[in-house]
């Protein structure tokens, strides 16, 4: 009698158990269809716009084929979702600062760059000088040029060579691929960045460099030129979503306390003066690149990351962003939005 009592009891929890498991798969397989989806719409309405042009002050980059159009999507459960051109490689460019700030804040905590550089939008063009002017070199951000050639200044190691390990090392890790600088678009910036050498002055007048202003000019330079796919960026975006752990190779990279500092920085200067209008519209922080990329993080559920090299007028991918708002609008991703309990 006992026995029966136990055997249908055990009976009764491998059912609820099965049930469960059951559901967890419906969920989980109904998620995925939907993300697969939302990206295949996304790709195909998307793929025949030709509004935006190529970033071409610095000359390589005019040269980039504009219908490069890559879409990679990654769960924190490493989970890959892919649609378009995952081959074509592009240089990293602005998108490069998310990472290097979030190396210095890990290293050196995050009051020096909030004190030294700033987190603030600065409501002025990427590579302005005169908001540096204007607040002395403080009170900007690490994601304009000014404040992002001063994060780098801040890198850890002794000299050139250790600093660029450190950079590498550190974006190898995000994306858990090695990776390369694209060398013809390094040495077009090169000879082309007078600009950037002079924000690098102007910052070490106010005190805010913390290394030699042309070497780290030029490891700046180095940094923006690393060469990306989507899948890549779509890595070192789902990284970032996963509190800084790389959901496919499991090595922590940064701690999760560093990333939510990135993570509010990219909410607030990610996408140069357009940064308040698009989180207006998506919620989510962004960061984004005139190589033509950018990443989106929805934290703790998933990384995005599109290449289309056309740019608006506020120098961010015009397909990237319909596609990244498109697939966060369909999979009601937006983290502000919350309905009712
Ligand atoms: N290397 C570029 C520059 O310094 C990066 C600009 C960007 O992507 O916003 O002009």
């Amino acid at each position: 009698m006992k026995k029966t009592h136990f055997s249908n009891r055990s009976t009764l929890a491998a059912i609820v158990v099965l049930f469960l498991l059951a559901i967890t798969q419906a969920i989980s397989a109904q998620t995925k269809a939907d993300i697969e989806s939302a990206i295949n719409e996304a790709y195909t309405k998307y793929e025949n716009v030709t509004e935006g042009k190529n970033a071409d002050y610095i000359p390589a980059l005019a040269e980039v084929d504009s219908k490069i159009f890559g879409i990679a999507l990654i769960t924190v459960d490493g989970t890959v979702y892919t649609k378009g051109d995952l081959t074509s490689k592009v240089s990293i460019q602005s998108i490069s600062k998310v990472f290097t700030l979030a190396s210095v804040i890990n290293d050196l905590g995050p009051d020096i760059v909030a004190s030294k550089i700033g987190v603030d939008a600065t409501g002025m063009k990427f590579n302005n000088a005169e908001f540096v002017e204007r607040n002395k070199g403080k009170q900007g951000n690490p994601f304009v040029n000014a404040g992002a050639i001063a994060t780098t200044s801040m890198i850890k190691g002794a000299d050139y060579n250790e600093k660029w390990n450190t950079i590498m090392t550190l974006m190898e890790g995000f994306a858990g691929e090695k990776l390369e600088v694209n060398q013809p678009v390094y040495e077009s910036e090169a000879a082309t960045n007078q600009h950037n050498q002079a924000l690098a002055f102007l910052m070490a007048s106010f005190e805010s460099m913390s290394w030699d202003n042309l070497q780290t000019t030029d490891l700046y330079t180095k940094q923006c030129a690393i060469n990306v796919n989507a899948k890549d960026l779509g890595m070192m975006a789902a990284t970032l979503a996963n509190g800084g752990t790389n959901p496919v190779t499991d090595k922590t990279i940064v701690s999760p306390e560093t990333v939510a500092h990135v993570l509010s920085v990219m909410s607030t200067a990610g996408l140069y003066d357009d940064s308040g209008i698009w989180l207006y519209r998506t919620g989510v922080p962004a960061k984004s690149g005139v190589g033509g990329g950018i990443i989106a993080v929805v934290p703790g559920k998933f990384g995005i990351a599109v290449i289309a090299p056309p740019l608006d007028d506020a120098g961010n991918s015009v397909k990237a962003q319909l596609s990244i708002d498109y697939i966060i609008e369909k999979l009601g991703a937006n983290p502000y939005l919350v309905q009712p309990r």
